[in-house]
Parts: structure tokens; sequence; C-alpha cells
């Protein structure tokens, strides 16, 4: 698809994700040419900010980066100051965007990205509404797009309340839900190594899985984001998106075509076929934790509870470990262990599939040590690669057996850099692509999954029941690493 001439908006330019993330990433894809020739940032927030202020904080973000072509790029550039609760602050933005657009040559194409706190989503969309700025050209000649970061919503019914509030003026086709997981390099490449290849589909169900582990963790602690942290915990902050993407991606049926919808049906199947947890006891497959002090990378650290802005008696789950199970014919009683948790040993994020072990275990009785059962590594985060283990003969008169790997990684076999999960998803939109988004049918499933979960723990005394410390720097509680061992 073509990326046409567009303006994007940037609400909450002055926040930590449009310096960290949205910055460097626009920056790049301007740099690869990525971009469309007719393009205008807009950065809105609250703080006062001149059009060359915000340029010098944008330069900030790209510390390190190759600045030779930034003049260029920085003439793209402006701030709007904004009140968000003003209906004629929206008006003045319309026609600021008019005079860009005149100036700049982009048509009324435009995306508003809400970089702003959850809880002014749905305000901010509704006032884009009475502003006549989600509206689009009814001969397709100009359009509007809304992205939507993560939280969406807290709980299913809060996530259906937000839903109702973005389509009282923007169409679902207008609508992206952004989870930059989906658009890493090597979560598309699930699909692709899946779905391009004939020798492994036919493998990859309960007659040949024994089980399937998917683990996202990092050694970072809740940083600056404590007041946001304390409400949602790692059940919100991970679970109900990030780990349910992975999930869909491993699981998931291949769609007939490869398209946004059919892609997303096939995701929505997944979450619809989820086992419900127990809901008076959920502990039987969910673990729980909480970061004390510890050492990471050399480094002491301090525990979740004397974090700056964190409670000292918070009961905030930062670790957690759900097993999971998948009711249809490919996946019974395949059981999935998602595991996400911060201040662990190191940044990782991989999907481990073990196949079943040998019917016949022949070697078993002449050897001493167990028989290692054939697994495959999908690794996602830092190293992308994929690993296939397997038994072989160790040389020697005695049938000795080794486990070997055959090792397949992005950055030895492709040259130039990797595509950042943010720079993909901009792009995206920019083209209209919704594949790599949440569309709202899989949210409500993941959060009405959840639900149960997280109503069970928001009960002090079952919380603290369930929760299990951990040292920072370690693997997480004791207790994950026996069923880590088990599975
Ligand atoms: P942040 O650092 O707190 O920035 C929020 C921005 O929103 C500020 O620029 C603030 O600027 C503006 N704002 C507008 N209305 C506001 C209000 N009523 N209260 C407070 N600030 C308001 O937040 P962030 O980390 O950039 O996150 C932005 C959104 O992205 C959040 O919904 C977050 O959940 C989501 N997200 C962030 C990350 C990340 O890595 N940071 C990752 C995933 C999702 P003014 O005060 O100048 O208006």
């Amino acid at each position: 698809r073509p990326v046409e001439p567009c303006s994007l908006v940037i609400f909450g330019a002055s926040g930590d994700l449009t310096t960290r993330k949205l910055a460097p990433s626009l920056y790049n894809l301007y740099l690869s040419e990525a971009l469309p020739e007719s393009f205008v940032i807009l950065g809105a927030a609250r703080s006062e900010m001149s059009h060359e202020q915000f340029q010098g904080m944008i330069k900030h973000a790209l510390e390190g980066m190759d600045l030779t072509r930034w003049d260029e790029f920085a003439s793209h550039l402006y701030y709007k100051q904004m009140d968000l609760r003003s209906i004629d602050s929206f008006h003045e933005l319309s026609s600021t965007l008019e005079k860009l657009e005149g100036k700049h040559g982009t048509r009324a194409n435009r995306i508003f990205y809400l970089a702003i706190p959850p809880s002014a989503y749905g305000s901010v969309a509704a006032m884009l509404g009475k502003a006549g700025l989600s509206g689009e050209a009814g001969d397709g000649s100009a359009w509007s797009r809304l992205v939507v970061e993560k939280p969406f919503g807290h709980d299913l019914k809060s996530a259906q309340e937000l839903d109702r509030q973005l389509h009282e003026y923007f169409n679902e086709y207008q609508i992206f839900r952004i989870d930059h997981y989906l658009a890493k390099e090597t979560v598309q490449n699930v699909l692709i190594f899946r779905f391009a290849n004939a020798i492994f589909e036919p493998l990859w169900n309960r007659m040949f899985i024994d089980r399937v582990r998917i683990t996202a963790v990092e050694s970072l602690g809740v940083e600056k984001r404590a007041a946001y942290y304390e409400e949602a915990g790692v059940l919100r902050d991970m679970f109900q998106n990030h780990m349910m993407q992975l999930l869909a991606v491993t699981a998931m049926e291949p769609p007939a075509v490869f398209e946004a919808e059919p892609v997303r049906d096939e995701h929505v199947k997944v979450f619809r076929s989820l086992r419900p947890i127990e809901r008076d006891d959920p502990s039987k497959n969910l673990l729980l934790g909480q970061y004390g002090p510890g050492v990471v990378e050399g480094k002491r650290v301090p525990g979740y509870r004397e974090e700056p802005g964190v409670k000292p008696d918070s009961f905030t789950p930062t670790f957690g470990m759900l097993k999971v199970f998948i009711d249809n014919w490919r996946w019974q009683d395949v059981p999935f262990y998602l595991t996400s948790g911060k201040r662990l040993a190191k940044k990782l994020t991989e999907i481990v599939i073990y196949f079943k072990n040998v019917p016949h275990l022949l070697f078993q009785k002449v050897l001493d040590e167990d028989i290692i059962a054939n697994f495959l590594t999908l690794g996602i985060q830092p190293e992308e690669k994929i690993n296939l283990t397997f038994e072989t003969k160790y040389p020697g008169a005695k049938v000795c057996l080794r486990s070997v790997t055959m090792d397949f990684n992005y950055q030895q076999n492709y040259e130039g850099p990797i595509l950042d999960a943010y720079e993909k998803a901009l792009i995206d939109c920019m083209q209209g692509d919704q594949m790599l988004f949440w569309r709202q049918d899989s949210v409500e499933l993941c959060w009405a999954f959840l639900d149960p979960v997280l109503q069970h723990c928001a009960d002090c005394d079952n919380l603290s029941r369930l929760l299990l410390p951990y040292e920072a720097g370690s693997w997480g509680p004791d207790a994950a690493q026996v069923r880590i061992a088990r599975t």
C-alpha cells in the first residue's frame, strides 16, 4: 500500500512515550525514506512551548542518532499548546491543521495519536468528533485515523465503555489500538515460520506438542511509572495485551488470506477458546510475585515497595505465571505457560515449543541420563533467533547422547538494522493496515478471560496469599522455578 501524505497529531507530545519511542521511530523512518514526501508532525499538550522548543525537545530525544538530516526533518515539526477539555482548543487545532496542510500539501489525511493518560482517551476522541475532525471525505480523498495506546480499559466493563466513547465519532476501521509487541519483526516472523514452511505445521498440535512456554521478562524495575503500575500490576500491564498476542500468534489457525480481518478473526477464535480460570481458586493456574531488593546486572537495586511512588505496603504483583489451556481440537489439554515480570535476571522474550518425547525410549536403557525431548525456541528479544534442539550421538565407542542446537539468527543472516516495532506500527497506520492492531472483540475476550482473576486479586487477603516475594535479579519466586523446571 502507498504511504499517503498525512499529518500526525500527537496528543501528549511532552510525555515519555513521545520522546522515548515516537520521536526516534519517526526520525528513523524519515532517514530510511519511509515517510511520505509531504508530512506534518504536530505535537499537542497542555504545556506552553514554542515550535522551536518542541523541536529542541525532539532533537534531544534523538541523542546518539545520525543528525545529518535533522534540519530537513525539523522543518516538518510543529507544536500547539492545547486545553484538552475546551472545544475552542479543538476548533483552533482544526484551523492550524488546515494551514499546515496548505503549506506542506498533506491534504486532509490525519492521524490523531493519543499519547495521553488513558482517562483522557474518550473525551479527546469526543472533542475531535465535535470539532469535525473525525470525519472523512466521502470520495475517499481524505481520511482520519485514531491511534489508541494501551491500556484499553482496566477491566471488561471499562473497556466496553471506552469503546462506546471512541465509536461515538470514529468507525472501527479508523481506530488503531496499538500493541507494539505484535509489530516486532520476530513476532510477525512466527506467522511466516509457521505458515510459509511445510515441515512444522503438521507437528503444531496436541499430537506432537507437550507444552508451550511464553516468556516476556525484563531486568528493569518500575522506573518512573509507579503511579500507573501500582494500579495496573503485571496482569493488566502485560497479560491482558502483549502475552495474549504472543499466545494468539503461537496458537492460531492459518488464515485463508494474509489480510487484516482474516488474521484478526483467527486471533479472536483463540481468545474465544480460552478455558476459563477457576474463579474461586485461581492458584492452580496462577502464580504471582513481587520483587524485593537485590542485584541486577551487577547493580544493587531497591525492592518494589521502596521504589519512589510505591506504597510501602503495596500488594501489586510484579511477576506473574499463568497456565492457560485452549479448548479446541488442535490444543486440547496442552498447557501454555505464560510468564512475565520485572527486575528479573535479564531481558528476555521467547516462545518455546516443547515436543513430546519419542514413543519408545530405546536409548534410555543403555544410558544413565534422561533423553531430552526436542524443543524449538523462537527468540523475540534481545536475541532474534530460531533454535531447534535435538539429540545426537556423542562420538565414541559407547552410546552416548548429546543435545545440539540448529541455530538461525536474524543479525547474522540479514544485513542492516531490524525495523523497530513503533516504526512498523506507525507506517502501518499511515498505510491504513490494521493487521497488527487490536480489534475490539479481542480486547473484550481477553478482559473477560482475566476479569475473574483480577476480581479475586482485588481482595487483599486473597492477593496476600497468592503473592510470593522474589529477589531482584533472580528468575522469580522459588515456586515459579519449581514450576518452570517441571515444564
Ligand atoms: P506521560 O509521560 O505521563 O505523558 C503524558 C502526556 O500527556 C504529557 O505530555 C502530558 O503533557 C499530557 N497530558 C494531557 N492531558 C493530561 C492529563 N489530563 N493529565 C496528565 N497529562 C496529560 O505518559 P506516557 O508514558 O508518555 O504515556 C502516554 C500514554 O501511552 C499512556 O496512556 C500510557 O499508558 C501509554 N503507553 C506508554 C508507554 C511508555 O513506554 N511510556 C508504553 C505503552 C503505552 P502536558 O502536561 O503538557 O499536557
